[in-house]
Parts: C-alpha cells; sequence; structure tokens
C-alpha cells in the first residue's frame, strides 16, 4: 500500500515537471494587453525564430464594455492594414469588426471588453521575411493609436 502510493506521488510529480518544462520552452505564445485608455500594451511584436505557430493572447486590463471600448487584435500586411479597417467598420461588432472571409486578414482575435481576453493562432508560415505587418484594432476609429508592427524574428 505504501508502495503504491509512493508511485502514484512519483508519477503525478513527473507529470508536473514534465508540463511545466513543455511550457517554459513555448516561446511561441506572446501576450498584449489593451485599456479603457484606447492603447495597446506594445507597438512593436517579434515572433520567435523557430515558432510554427504562434498564439497572442490579447487582454483587456480596462472595465469599460465592449461596445463601448472594445479592442480586438488584427494582422494584416502594412500595405493592407488601412482597407481592412476600414472595411471592417461596416461589418459591424457581430462579425468583430472584420469583415467576414476577408483574405487580407492573416489573423484576428474577437473584440473583448473590459476583464475579459481572447486568443488567436496562426500558422507562422503564413508571414513572409522581408515582408512589413501590422497588428491593429479595427474597433472604429481606433486604428490610428491602437496599431503596432509585427516581424518575423
Ligand atoms: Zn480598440
Amino acid at each position: 500500500m505504501i508502495k503504491r502510493n509512493f508511485f502514484k506521488i512519483g508519477l503525478v510529480t513527473l507529470l508536473c515537471i514534465s508540463s511545466g518544462q513543455a511550457f517554459a520552452a513555448d516561446g511561441c505564445t506572446m501576450e498584449i494587453t489593451s485599456s479603457d485608455a484606447m492603447q495597446f500594451s506594445k507597438t512593436s511584436m517579434k515572433v520567435p525564430k523557430g515558432c510554427a505557430q504562434v498564439t497572442i493572447k490579447l487582454s483587456h486590463t480596462g472595465s469599460l464594455p465592449r461596445a463601448a471600448m472594445g479592442h480586438n487584435w488584427v494582422l494584416t500586411k502594412a500595405d493592407d492594414m488601412a482597407a481592412v479597417a476600414a472595411e471592417g467598420i461596416g461589418a459591424g461588432i457581430d462579425s468583430q469588426y472584420v469583415k467576414p472571409d476577408d483574405a487580407r486578414v492573416i489573423a484576428h482575435t474577437k473584440v473583448v471588453g473590459g476583464g475579459e481576453s481572447d486568443s488567436v493562432t496562426f500558422e507562422t508560415s503564413k508571414l513572409a521575411a522581408g515582408e512589413s505587418y501590422m497588428f491593429f484594432c479595427s474597433f472604429p476609429g481606433h486604428s490610428t493609436i491602437m496599431k503596432g508592427t509585427l516581424t518575423l524574428g
């Protein structure tokens, strides 16, 4: 009986250690926050080398509701940003202010309000070296301030 419990404890410890290592080795998840002050916490993001996929986690640290001060994280080529943002306004909040099936959108999260978060995972094979990419919030009026560059590491 003692041996059996010892084995169980050993197994649980082993599982904890291995999952902890897996988490530590995963630099392919990047976090960014947004606020009631209509700002992102970063103006540039670098996708680490060797990530086949990258996950962007967007949090809203404020308290204003989604309809008043909602934020999303949208990624396009730099040249596509203005048009995608403009057309996203027409798509409305139910479409996360992103035109449905817009091929120019590489990835986007949902629109989140204060205290909420959302994440999106995409293949880095969608990004080309030497191309300029921008992330921005497509909530109406936000993309002039809430934007930044994304580059491959
Ligand atoms: Zn916003």
